[in-house]
């Protein structure tokens, strides 16, 4: 009920944007074995030798508001862009970025750093995420980073079956930028990044 008062946060994903397609195991002659591939392959298909799922950017048809899409995610991480309208979530004077935390989407490592597949929100945006989000007023805390490097992805996982059929084996999983022996397996659907230098801020 609530969402259909709300805008629509820029990383959302629409229905219109799905595109319908299908993954096949080929011969890989770098490696000698097979790779997870579409039977029409694109140049912009791989970034860094890791297979990406194709979706459109037109915001047509509904919000699919348990959805992220792909190539909006991977561009704020990448930017450091507000996932909830789009526009930096830096500071200018000090280069902290924004970030709502999530016990979900949050793993920790060592004592002011951790991955998080969840894109920043900056200052202006936080309070009506709070207030909109129950989920996010019961778990979330808020916190900038003095970085967020890009440490690997998120991805559907896949075994070849007969005839280069691929069989799906695993939803959501992490996987490194330096695990080049499960790259061959996996369709990426969002970018993962390392933040460090992380204090907790009040909500602004
Ligand atoms: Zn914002």
């Amino acid at each position: 009920m609530t969402s259909m008062a709300m805008t629509v946060p820029y990383v959302i994903a629409w229905s219109g944007e799905a595109v319908p397609h299908r993954l096949v195991f080929v011969p890989h002659r770098a490696s000698g074995g097979l790779r997870l591939d579409y039977p029409d392959p694109l140049p912009d298909d791989r970034i860094d030798d890791l297979l990406w799922a194709r979706v459109k950017l037109n915001r047509r048809g509904e919000p699919m508001w348990r959805l992220l899409n792909s190539r909006r995610q991977r561009r704020c991480m990448e930017r450091h862009l507000c996932q909830v309208c789009g526009r930096p979530a830096g500071d200018l004077e000090t280069g902290r970025i924004w970030w709502v935390i999530t016990e979900t989407a949050f793993r920790a490592i060592g004592d002011d750093g951790g991955l998080t597949n969840a894109p920043p929100t900056c200052p202006r945006c936080i309070p009506e995420s709070l207030r909109w989000c129950p989920q996010l007023r019961k778990s979330a805390a808020v916190y900038t980073a003095t970085r967020a490097e890009p440490g690997g992805v998120l991805a559907e996982v896949f075994e070849p079956g007969l005839s280069g059929v691929a069989l799906p084996v695993g939803h959501n999983e992490f996987v490194g930028f330096g695990e080049f022996a499960r790259h061959p397996f996996v369709l990426a659907t969002q970018l993962v990044v390392q933040l460090s230098g992380m204090r907790p801020e009040p909500i602004p």
